[in-house]
């Protein structure tokens, strides 16, 4: 005996009276149930069992060879028994929060196809939030017009979904409009949403699509991947997001309809800023090299006093013939030495500095860093007499 699936007929029954048919390792199998089990993506049913004032906690239910199994944690143990009559109660907030979830995604999807013919590869439906994995990449306004109709179901229309178990046979019929495959089974139940939608289903849906409410999309991975809050949680993050947006507008003084736009421009604008930036240090750094400090041994030596970035450095010795020596001073007694000239290490030097002044770094004979205790005013002068 399979069990009786009532939530098909019935998705909106919250309570059933049943008989226990098996008691299995993992729960229970009823003759008769309105818990919809873990599968076609939807997340399975949580509730409650009661027997003589008795109650059994439900925290999740699956199929097994065409049987539903009640999940319970507690103990049943001498506390149930093949036969016992029982009474069976659904969380209902959960389970109505997953119609909406299931009925959305069905429409959702229906409106891609139809818009752009893009298929739904894989979703995950769960009692506030629904994930859509697309077979090709949407743009940012191909997305706008999917939830400007998707809401237009959800808030405004009012869309008849209604289920149909047939024969496999009679549903090759439908087979022009209906989205998605036709399972290899004797009986096929279809879910239709009005004249928009038709597709195969074995879950729990909405009678009507405004009874779905609006939704959020949080994430817009690589333009394939959508994932929306329902039901409560979309409302919240409206009214959240709302005031977000409301937020930024106040402290970058923006209007409210520019935000992205101007948040873009703000974006290229301090783009542009690094890149000045970096011409300005390569024109400095050749203003101070072009008059070195001192010049020992054919060594030009500079002393630079605003800090320059490795990349900047390296790029620039290569477009150089002189043999440099640069000392960089950086904050809290900080100092810095590079060189392009491979008969000078600035590993040496600094170690010479570390061991006259006191303090600990170290580096290559490119570059050295290191902190020094008691910093010389006359550095440039010592360092020029260690040339020797
Ligand atoms: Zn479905």
């Amino acid at each position: 005996m399979m069990t009786i699936r009532l939530y098909w007929d019935e998705p909106y029954k919250r309570e059933f009276n049943a008989r226990i048919d098996e008691i299995v390792r993992d729960g229970i199998i009823l003759s008769r149930t309105v818990f919809h089990p873990e599968g076609g993506n939807q997340a399975g049913d949580k509730g409650i069992l009661e027997k003589d004032n008795q109650i059994f906690k439900v925290d999740n239910t699956s199929s097994l060879n065409g049987n539903i199994i009640h999940h319970i944690s507690s103990d049943l143990q001498g506390r149930l028994k093949i036969g016992d009559k029982i009474k069976g109660k659904i969380d209902w907030d959960h389970r109505y929060g997953l119609m909406k979830s299931h009925s959305s995604q069905h429409l959702l999807s229906a409106i891609l196809k139809r818009e752009f013919d893009i298929n739904t590869n894989k979703v995950k439906i769960r009692d506030d939030f629904v994930v859509l994995n697309l077979s090709q990449k949407i743009t940012d306004s191909q997305l706008l017009k999917v939830l400007l109709t998707a809401n237009e179901f959800f808030i405004q229309k009012k869309l008849r979904i209604f289920q149909k178990l047939v024969p496999f046979e009679e549903a090759q019929n439908y087979k022009p409009q209906l989205r998605g495959t036709i399972p290899n089974k004797k009986k096929v139940r279809l879910v239709f949403t009005e004249d928009y939608d038709i597709t195969c289903c074995g879950g729990t849906h909405v009678k009507y699509s405004n009874e779905i409410g609006p939704i959020l999309v949080f994430e817009f991975k690589k333009g394939k991947k959508l994932k929306y809050y329902t039901g409560k949680k979309a409302i919240e993050y409206i009214a959240k997001y709302n005031i977000d947006f409301l937020n930024i507008s106040e402290k970058f003084q923006i209007p409210l309809s520019e935000v992205n736009e101007r948040i873009n421009c703000q974006i290229e604008n301090s783009e542009k800023l690094v890149e000045n930036n970096i011409s300005l240090k390569k024109e400095l750094l050749e203003l101070v090299v072009s008059n070195p400090s001192l010049i020992k041994n054919n060594i030009k030596i500079s002393y630079v006093s605003f800090p320059i970035e490795f990349d900047i450095l390296n790029e620039f010795f290569d477009s150089l013939a002189d043999k440099i020596l640069l000392i960089l001073k950086l904050e809290n007694q900080v100092l810095k030495i590079v060189t392009n000239y491979e008969n000078v290490s600035a590993a040496e030097i600094l170690d010479k500095l570390l061991n006259k002044f006191g303090g600990k770094g170290g580096g290559s004979s490119f570059i050295a860093q290191g902190k020094i205790e008691k910093f010389p005013d006359d550095i440039l002068n010592i360092i020029g007499q260690m040339l020797h």
